[in-house]
């Protein structure tokens, strides 16, 4: 599927072709905190169906419990993660985060990783009465 991306404030842009299969829940608590919310929704782009269109994201590395290091990829101006991937030259893949991408209703996720991490309520937000709108 080809996906187009764009960061908050819309100065990032970037295109990629993803495998709707392949869409992850990341419960790990690293995840929480670099998203500043309870999981990650991630899909991986090969480098080579990555295309960035415009403007050019601040990275940050973090060495994870597992000694390895992942470059995470975001805006300067807004703060919107983009990307996460090796912390090498040529990072063979990407992975973009789901809420960026405008085709992100069509993108469900297909597996979870990390659940012994997972927020107690995240298996019951369904339960959680709403409202459309504030
Ligand atoms: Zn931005
Ligand atoms: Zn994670």
């Amino acid at each position: 599927m080809n996906v187009h991306g764009a960061c908050h404030c819309g100065r990032i842009t970037y295109e990629a072709e993803v495998d709707p299969e392949s869409v992850g829940v990341c419960n790990c608590t690293d995840c929480q905190m670099l998203t500043g919310s309870a999981f990650r929704v991630s899909v991986p782009a090969a480098s080579t169906h990555f295309r960035l269109l415009s403007g050019q994201p601040k990275t940050y590395i973090k060495t994870a419990d597992s000694g390895a290091k992942r470059r995470h990829a975001f805006c300067p101006t807004c703060g919107t993660p983009v990307y996460a991937c090796a912390a090498t030259d040529a990072p063979p893949s990407f992975s973009l985060r789901v809420g960026c991408l405008k085709e992100r209703a069509a993108l469900p996720p297909k597996r979870q990783i990390w659940c012994r991490s997972a927020l107690a309520w995240v298996k019951t937000i369904g339960e959680i009465p709403g409202r459309d709108g504030q």
